[in-house]
Protein backbone atom coordinates (compact mmCIF):
# COMPACT_ATOMS: atom_id res chain seq x y z
CA UNK A 1 0.00 0.00 0.00
CA UNK A 2 0.98 3.36 -0.92
CA UNK A 3 3.19 5.64 2.12
CA UNK A 4 1.49 8.57 3.17
CA UNK A 5 3.60 11.69 4.03
CA UNK A 6 3.12 14.89 5.90
CA UNK A 7 5.31 17.85 5.18
CA UNK A 8 5.50 20.79 7.37
CA UNK A 9 6.90 23.80 5.26
CA UNK A 10 5.72 22.42 2.31
CA UNK A 11 5.53 25.76 0.41
CA UNK A 12 9.18 26.41 1.02
CA UNK A 13 12.03 25.42 -0.72
CA UNK A 14 12.94 21.71 0.32
CA UNK A 15 8.89 21.15 0.86
CA UNK A 16 8.50 21.43 -2.93
CA UNK A 17 11.75 19.36 -3.69
CA UNK A 18 10.57 17.02 -1.11
CA UNK A 19 7.19 16.81 -2.41
CA UNK A 20 7.62 16.08 -5.99
CA UNK A 21 10.64 13.51 -5.16
CA UNK A 22 7.95 11.74 -2.58
CA UNK A 23 5.72 11.58 -5.31
CA UNK A 24 7.54 10.10 -7.49
CA UNK A 25 8.07 7.50 -5.46
CA UNK A 26 4.30 6.96 -5.17
CA UNK A 27 3.65 8.77 -1.97
CA UNK A 28 0.64 10.44 -0.92
CA UNK A 29 1.78 13.78 0.05
CA UNK A 30 -0.30 16.07 2.61
CA UNK A 31 1.11 19.26 3.18
CA UNK A 32 0.44 21.58 6.18
CA UNK A 33 0.17 25.75 5.10
CA UNK A 34 0.07 28.36 7.47
CA UNK A 35 -2.77 31.05 6.15
CA UNK A 36 -0.98 33.89 4.37
CA UNK A 37 -2.63 37.53 2.59
CA UNK A 38 -1.03 36.69 -0.48
CA UNK A 39 0.08 33.95 -2.38
CA UNK A 40 2.73 31.16 -0.63
CA UNK A 41 2.28 28.44 -3.47
CA UNK A 42 4.76 29.26 -6.35
CA UNK A 43 7.21 27.23 -5.68
CA UNK A 44 4.58 24.07 -5.74
CA UNK A 45 3.63 25.46 -9.35
CA UNK A 46 6.67 25.59 -10.37
CA UNK A 47 8.13 22.07 -10.00
CA UNK A 48 4.50 21.41 -10.97
CA UNK A 49 3.38 19.39 -8.04
CA UNK A 50 0.45 21.48 -6.49
CA UNK A 51 -2.66 19.43 -7.66
CA UNK A 52 -0.99 16.39 -6.62
CA UNK A 53 -0.60 17.41 -2.89
CA UNK A 54 -2.96 17.52 -0.16
CA UNK A 55 -3.54 20.95 1.54
CA UNK A 56 -4.09 21.20 4.96
CA UNK A 57 -4.37 24.82 6.06
CA UNK A 58 -2.92 25.11 9.70
CA UNK A 59 -0.06 26.84 11.76
CA UNK A 60 2.92 25.22 13.31
CA UNK A 61 2.25 26.85 16.62
CA UNK A 62 -1.43 25.57 17.03
CA UNK A 63 -0.69 22.19 18.42
CA UNK A 64 -4.51 21.51 17.40
CA UNK A 65 -3.78 21.85 13.96
CA UNK A 66 -1.22 19.71 13.90
CA UNK A 67 -3.11 16.46 15.61
CA UNK A 68 -6.13 17.66 13.00
CA UNK A 69 -3.86 17.18 9.82
CA UNK A 70 -2.44 14.03 11.06
CA UNK A 71 -5.34 12.24 12.34
CA UNK A 72 -6.74 13.85 8.89
CA UNK A 73 -3.81 12.65 6.46
CA UNK A 74 -3.00 9.14 8.60
CA UNK A 75 0.79 10.04 7.69
CA UNK A 76 3.37 7.44 8.04
CA UNK A 77 6.21 9.61 8.04
CA UNK A 78 6.17 13.80 9.06
CA UNK A 79 8.78 15.72 7.54
CA UNK A 80 8.87 18.79 9.69
CA UNK A 81 10.56 21.89 7.49
CA UNK A 82 8.58 24.38 8.71
CA UNK A 83 10.22 27.35 10.31
CA UNK A 84 11.69 30.72 10.21
CA UNK A 85 15.04 29.99 8.24
CA UNK A 86 16.63 32.81 7.47
CA UNK A 87 19.41 33.50 9.94
CA UNK A 88 19.68 37.69 9.23
CA UNK A 89 15.89 37.92 10.35
CA UNK A 90 16.87 36.02 13.25
CA UNK A 91 18.23 38.96 15.25
CA UNK A 92 15.08 41.16 14.07
CA UNK A 93 12.29 39.12 15.29
CA UNK A 94 14.48 37.02 18.07
CA UNK A 95 10.94 35.93 19.84
CA UNK A 96 8.85 34.77 16.64
CA UNK A 97 12.00 32.93 15.42
CA UNK A 98 12.04 31.03 19.16
CA UNK A 99 8.73 30.11 18.73
CA UNK A 100 8.59 29.01 14.87
CA UNK A 101 11.66 27.37 14.52
CA UNK A 102 12.35 26.06 18.00
CA UNK A 103 9.17 25.26 20.33
CA UNK A 104 7.10 23.94 17.23
CA UNK A 105 9.58 21.19 16.61
CA UNK A 106 7.76 19.74 20.67
CA UNK A 107 4.01 20.74 19.52
CA UNK A 108 5.06 18.18 16.17
CA UNK A 109 6.90 15.60 18.72
CA UNK A 110 3.66 15.72 20.88
CA UNK A 111 0.97 15.36 18.41
CA UNK A 112 2.61 12.87 16.84
CA UNK A 113 3.05 11.14 20.25
CA UNK A 114 -0.62 11.79 20.58
CA UNK A 115 -1.94 10.50 17.36
CA UNK A 116 0.28 7.57 16.82
CA UNK A 117 3.52 6.84 17.68
CA UNK A 118 4.52 4.96 15.41
CA UNK A 119 4.70 7.96 12.92
CA UNK A 120 8.54 8.04 12.08
CA UNK A 121 9.43 11.53 12.07
CA UNK A 122 12.45 13.83 10.68
CA UNK A 123 13.29 17.03 11.89
CA UNK A 124 15.53 19.66 10.16
CA UNK A 125 18.37 20.30 11.67
CA UNK A 126 20.92 22.76 10.24
CA UNK A 127 25.02 22.93 9.99
CA UNK A 128 24.25 26.97 11.77
CA UNK A 129 24.54 24.63 15.34
CA UNK A 130 28.06 23.98 14.67
CA UNK A 131 28.26 27.93 14.45
CA UNK A 132 31.72 29.38 15.91
CA UNK A 133 33.09 26.08 15.76
CA UNK A 134 37.14 24.99 16.43
CA UNK A 135 36.86 22.26 14.17
CA UNK A 136 37.58 22.89 10.53
CA UNK A 137 35.37 19.98 9.18
CA UNK A 138 32.18 19.30 11.37
CA UNK A 139 30.58 16.01 11.60
CA UNK A 140 27.74 14.76 14.07
CA UNK A 141 29.92 14.61 16.72
CA UNK A 142 30.67 18.13 17.00
CA UNK A 143 30.01 20.56 19.68
CA UNK A 144 27.76 23.09 19.06
CA UNK A 145 28.49 26.65 19.37
CA UNK A 146 25.44 28.48 17.65
CA UNK A 147 25.90 32.38 16.95
CA UNK A 148 22.35 33.48 16.23
CA UNK A 149 18.72 33.17 17.55
CA UNK A 150 17.90 30.77 14.57
CA UNK A 151 21.05 28.77 15.61
CA UNK A 152 19.94 28.59 18.96
CA UNK A 153 16.20 27.67 18.17
CA UNK A 154 17.22 24.97 15.87
CA UNK A 155 19.39 23.58 18.60
CA UNK A 156 16.49 23.15 20.83
CA UNK A 157 14.40 21.29 18.04
CA UNK A 158 17.70 19.29 17.55
CA UNK A 159 17.98 18.24 20.95
CA UNK A 160 13.72 17.87 21.51
CA UNK A 161 13.83 15.72 18.55
CA UNK A 162 16.52 13.12 20.44
CA UNK A 163 14.76 13.43 23.17
CA UNK A 164 11.29 12.40 21.93
CA UNK A 165 13.28 9.75 21.12
CA UNK A 166 15.69 8.26 23.91
CA UNK A 167 12.04 9.23 26.18
CA UNK A 168 9.23 7.82 23.96
CA UNK A 169 10.97 5.80 21.92
CA UNK A 170 9.46 7.42 18.97
CA UNK A 171 11.62 7.00 15.80
CA UNK A 172 12.55 10.54 15.26
CA UNK A 173 16.06 11.40 13.43
CA UNK A 174 17.59 14.92 12.66
CA UNK A 175 19.56 15.65 9.67
CA UNK A 176 22.09 18.14 10.50
CA UNK A 177 22.40 19.70 6.84
CA UNK A 178 24.53 22.64 5.42
CA UNK A 179 23.50 25.20 3.13
CA UNK A 180 21.25 24.17 -0.06
CA UNK A 181 20.40 26.14 -2.82
CA UNK A 182 18.12 26.41 -5.72
CA UNK A 183 16.28 28.50 -8.30
CA UNK A 184 13.60 28.19 -5.47
CA UNK A 185 15.78 29.68 -2.80
CA UNK A 186 14.63 32.66 -1.16
CA UNK A 187 15.53 35.97 -2.02
CA UNK A 188 16.85 37.16 1.05
CA UNK A 189 19.62 33.88 0.86
CA UNK A 190 22.97 34.90 -0.18
CA UNK A 191 23.24 32.40 -3.63
CA UNK A 192 19.75 33.56 -4.91
CA UNK A 193 20.31 37.24 -4.13
CA UNK A 194 23.74 36.93 -6.46
CA UNK A 195 22.16 34.52 -9.21
CA UNK A 196 19.25 37.06 -9.67
CA UNK A 197 21.77 39.93 -9.40
CA UNK A 198 23.75 38.55 -12.00
CA UNK A 199 20.90 38.14 -14.29
CA UNK A 200 19.35 41.63 -13.36
CA UNK A 201 22.59 43.46 -13.98
CA UNK A 202 22.98 41.48 -17.48
CA UNK A 203 20.12 42.81 -18.81
CA UNK A 204 20.78 46.16 -17.45
CA UNK A 205 17.69 46.27 -14.70
CA UNK A 206 20.39 46.56 -11.74
CA UNK A 207 23.76 48.75 -12.13
CA UNK A 208 25.12 47.10 -8.24
CA UNK A 209 24.37 44.59 -5.95
CA UNK A 210 25.40 45.64 -2.26
CA UNK A 211 26.23 42.28 0.21
CA UNK A 212 27.85 41.56 3.72
CA UNK A 213 30.81 39.82 4.74
CA UNK A 214 32.12 37.96 1.26
CA UNK A 215 34.25 36.08 2.73
CA UNK A 216 32.14 33.80 4.82
CA UNK A 217 32.51 30.40 3.79
CA UNK A 218 29.68 27.75 3.23
CA UNK A 219 29.37 24.02 2.21
CA UNK A 220 26.94 24.63 -0.27
CA UNK A 221 24.92 21.31 -2.31
CA UNK A 222 22.07 21.24 -4.39
CA UNK A 223 18.53 21.19 -2.79
CA UNK A 224 17.36 18.80 -4.95
CA UNK A 225 20.56 16.33 -3.85
CA UNK A 226 19.54 17.16 -0.01
CA UNK A 227 15.42 15.69 -0.10
CA UNK A 228 16.61 12.54 -0.83
CA UNK A 229 18.72 12.04 2.08
CA UNK A 230 15.78 13.28 4.43
CA UNK A 231 13.82 10.47 3.18
CA UNK A 232 16.60 8.03 3.50
CA UNK A 233 17.14 8.54 7.01
CA UNK A 234 13.43 7.45 7.73
CA UNK A 235 13.87 3.94 5.62
CA UNK A 236 16.58 3.01 8.38
CA UNK A 237 16.15 0.40 11.03
CA UNK A 238 16.91 2.59 13.85
CA UNK A 239 16.54 6.56 13.86
CA UNK A 240 19.86 8.74 14.31
CA UNK A 241 21.60 12.12 13.22
CA UNK A 242 23.01 12.66 9.81
CA UNK A 243 25.57 15.63 8.11
CA UNK A 244 24.42 15.84 4.97
CA UNK A 245 26.81 18.53 3.54
CA UNK A 246 28.90 17.96 -0.36
CA UNK A 247 32.58 18.39 1.90
CA UNK A 248 33.70 21.19 0.20
CA UNK A 249 33.98 24.75 1.07
CA UNK A 250 33.93 28.03 -0.60
CA UNK A 251 33.32 31.95 -0.26
CA UNK A 252 30.88 34.09 -0.80
CA UNK A 253 33.19 36.12 -3.08
CA UNK A 254 33.74 32.67 -5.34
CA UNK A 255 30.44 32.32 -5.77
CA UNK A 256 29.94 35.44 -7.05
CA UNK A 257 32.87 34.75 -9.41
CA UNK A 258 30.95 31.88 -10.82
CA UNK A 259 27.62 33.71 -11.27
CA UNK A 260 28.95 36.92 -13.12
CA UNK A 261 31.56 35.32 -15.06
CA UNK A 262 28.35 32.87 -16.40
CA UNK A 263 26.99 36.16 -17.81
CA UNK A 264 30.21 37.32 -19.13
CA UNK A 265 30.99 40.00 -16.21
CA UNK A 266 33.63 40.69 -13.58
CA UNK A 267 32.20 40.35 -10.58
CA UNK A 268 34.57 43.08 -8.68
CA UNK A 269 32.95 45.90 -11.68
CA UNK A 270 29.31 45.56 -9.64
CA UNK A 271 29.74 44.14 -5.87
CA UNK A 272 30.16 46.36 -3.13
CA UNK A 273 30.31 46.00 0.37
CA UNK A 274 27.31 47.49 2.56
CA UNK A 275 28.16 47.67 6.64
CA UNK A 276 25.07 47.37 7.55
CA UNK A 277 24.44 44.07 5.76
CA UNK A 278 27.43 42.14 8.29
CA UNK A 279 25.67 40.35 10.96
CA UNK A 280 26.22 40.99 14.86
CA UNK A 281 27.75 37.40 15.27
CA UNK A 282 29.01 36.05 12.39
CA UNK A 283 29.45 31.85 11.47
CA UNK A 284 32.92 32.37 9.20
CA UNK A 285 33.19 29.12 7.83
CA UNK A 286 31.18 25.83 7.44
CA UNK A 287 32.30 22.39 6.23
CA UNK A 288 30.96 19.48 6.74
CA UNK A 289 31.89 15.83 6.73
CA UNK A 290 29.15 13.29 5.23
CA UNK A 291 30.48 9.88 5.77
CA UNK A 292 28.41 8.87 8.20
CA UNK A 293 25.30 8.88 5.55
CA UNK A 294 27.66 7.65 2.97
CA UNK A 295 28.43 4.67 4.91
CA UNK A 296 25.19 4.01 6.35
CA UNK A 297 22.87 4.75 3.15
CA UNK A 298 25.20 5.80 0.32
CA UNK A 299 23.58 9.36 0.16
CA UNK A 300 26.39 11.67 -1.16
CA UNK A 301 25.85 15.12 -2.95
CA UNK A 302 25.35 14.72 -6.33
CA UNK A 303 26.03 18.32 -7.70
CA UNK A 304 29.20 20.49 -7.30
CA UNK A 305 28.80 24.06 -6.37
CA UNK A 306 29.71 25.51 -9.71
CA UNK A 307 27.19 23.76 -11.47
CA UNK A 308 24.64 24.59 -9.03
CA UNK A 309 25.22 27.81 -8.81
CA UNK A 310 25.57 27.98 -12.62
CA UNK A 311 21.49 26.68 -12.90
CA UNK A 312 20.96 29.30 -10.24
CA UNK A 313 21.95 31.89 -12.77
CA UNK A 314 20.57 30.39 -15.96
CA UNK A 315 16.96 30.35 -14.29
CA UNK A 316 16.99 33.83 -12.72
CA UNK A 317 17.75 35.01 -16.48
CA UNK A 318 14.83 33.42 -17.70
CA UNK A 319 12.88 35.43 -15.32
CA UNK A 320 14.17 38.33 -15.58
CA UNK A 321 13.81 38.09 -19.48
CA UNK A 322 10.22 36.67 -19.38
CA UNK A 323 9.55 39.92 -16.60
CA UNK A 324 8.98 37.53 -14.06
CA UNK A 325 9.98 37.93 -10.28
CA UNK A 326 9.70 35.21 -8.36
CA UNK A 327 10.36 35.10 -4.50
P1 LIG B 1 12.02 28.01 3.63
O1 LIG B 1 12.21 29.28 4.38
O2 LIG B 1 12.06 28.06 2.13
O3 LIG B 1 10.61 27.36 4.06
C1 LIG B 1 10.10 27.48 5.36
C2 LIG B 1 8.70 26.92 5.39
O4 LIG B 1 8.16 27.03 6.72
C3 LIG B 1 7.70 27.66 4.46
O5 LIG B 1 6.86 26.71 3.86
C4 LIG B 1 6.92 28.51 5.45
O6 LIG B 1 5.62 28.84 5.01
C5 LIG B 1 6.84 27.54 6.62
N1 LIG B 1 6.41 28.20 7.85
C6 LIG B 1 6.95 29.29 8.45
N2 LIG B 1 6.26 29.62 9.55
C7 LIG B 1 5.23 28.72 9.65
C8 LIG B 1 4.18 28.53 10.56
N3 LIG B 1 4.01 29.35 11.62
N4 LIG B 1 3.30 27.51 10.37
C9 LIG B 1 3.47 26.68 9.29
N5 LIG B 1 4.44 26.81 8.38
C10 LIG B 1 5.33 27.82 8.56
O7 LIG B 1 13.11 26.96 4.18
P2 LIG B 1 13.88 25.78 3.39
O8 LIG B 1 12.92 25.03 2.57
O9 LIG B 1 15.12 26.32 2.81
O10 LIG B 1 14.35 24.88 4.62
C11 LIG B 1 13.52 23.84 5.15
C12 LIG B 1 13.91 23.58 6.58
O11 LIG B 1 15.28 23.17 6.65
C13 LIG B 1 13.80 24.80 7.50
O12 LIG B 1 13.41 24.34 8.77
C14 LIG B 1 15.21 25.34 7.54
O13 LIG B 1 15.44 26.08 8.71
C15 LIG B 1 16.01 24.05 7.50
N6 LIG B 1 17.34 24.14 6.93
C16 LIG B 1 17.51 24.73 5.72
C17 LIG B 1 18.78 24.80 5.18
C18 LIG B 1 19.01 25.40 3.83
O14 LIG B 1 20.17 25.64 3.49
N7 LIG B 1 17.97 25.61 3.02
C19 LIG B 1 19.97 24.27 5.90
C20 LIG B 1 19.62 23.56 7.11
C21 LIG B 1 18.35 23.53 7.62
P3 LIG B 1 5.32 30.19 4.15
O15 LIG B 1 5.72 29.87 2.74
O16 LIG B 1 3.86 30.38 4.31
O17 LIG B 1 6.15 31.27 4.77
P1 LIG C 1 23.07 31.18 6.21
O1 LIG C 1 24.36 30.45 6.16
O2 LIG C 1 21.91 30.31 6.54
O3 LIG C 1 23.11 32.40 7.06
O4 LIG C 1 22.76 31.60 4.69
P2 LIG C 1 22.86 33.01 3.94
O5 LIG C 1 22.78 32.71 2.49
O6 LIG C 1 21.85 33.98 4.47
O7 LIG C 1 24.29 33.56 4.32
C1 LIG C 1 25.48 32.86 3.99
C2 LIG C 1 26.69 33.73 4.29
O8 LIG C 1 26.72 34.82 3.37
C3 LIG C 1 26.68 34.35 5.69
O9 LIG C 1 27.96 34.23 6.25
C4 LIG C 1 26.37 35.82 5.43
O10 LIG C 1 26.92 36.73 6.39
C5 LIG C 1 27.04 36.00 4.08
N1 LIG C 1 26.53 37.16 3.34
C6 LIG C 1 27.27 38.18 2.83
N2 LIG C 1 26.49 39.08 2.26
C7 LIG C 1 25.21 38.67 2.41
C8 LIG C 1 23.95 39.21 2.00
O11 LIG C 1 23.84 40.29 1.42
N3 LIG C 1 22.85 38.47 2.31
C9 LIG C 1 22.93 37.28 2.96
N4 LIG C 1 21.82 36.59 3.21
N5 LIG C 1 24.11 36.75 3.37
C10 LIG C 1 25.25 37.44 3.08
Amino acid sequence: MAKTALITGVTGQDGAYLSKFLLEKGYNVYGLVARRASDSLWRLRYLNVLDDIKIINGDILDLSSLTRVLEASKADEVYNLAAQSFVGASWQQPVLTTQVTGFSVVNVLEAVRLVNDKIKFYQASTSEMFGKTSETIQCENTVFHPRSPYGVAKLFGHYITINYRESFGIFASAGILFNHESPLRGIEFVTRKVTDAAARIKYGKQSKLYLGNIDAQRDWGYAKDYVEAMYLMLQQDKPDDYVIATGKTSTVREMCRIAFSYVGLDYNDYVETDPKLFRPAEVERLLGNPKKAKEKFGWEAKTPMKELIELMVEADLERVKNNKREF
